[in-house]
């Protein structure tokens, strides 16, 4: 699924500034099972000049915070989705994922396994 959905929800619970940017995520487990997600993030200002000009400048990252997302927050989170915007949790409507994204070879996309490419929630 998409990480927006993820991020927009922490973002507006913990009322975070707009400068806000997540860096780094990782899927924490307990046990064998997958329970909750780490999400670190900081303040950051924008490159002023350069090939990456507008995008957050990680170098100058404050205010660093870390968050943790339970799976049953983030399960609740995608049937909210579906039920309010009425397409596909996993593309967000796309009916494609990412697969693998390369500098080289560009990003590959897959039929999404879980609506099978219609981009609409399965209800
Ligand atoms: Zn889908």
């Amino acid at each position: 699924m998409g990480m927006q959905l993820i991020e927009n929800h922490v973002r507006r619970d913990r009322g975070l500034p707009d400068d806000f940017v997540f860096v780094r995520y990782e899927w924490l487990k307990d046990g064998s099972r997958v329970s909750m997600m780490r999400m670190d993030g900081g303040c950051c200002p924008l490159l002023m000049r350069g090939p990456r000009k507008g995008k957050p400048n990680y170098k100058k990252l404050t205010n660093e915070q870390t968050f943790y997302v339970t799976t049953s927050e983030i399960d609740e989170l995608k049937r909210r989705y579906e039920i309010e915007t009425g397409k596909c949790c996993a593309c967000e409507g796309e009916g494609k994922t990412v697969t693998r994204v390369s500098v080289v070879d560009g990003t590959e996309y897959r039929t999404c396994v879980k609506c099978n490419g219609s981009g609409k929630a399965i209800v």
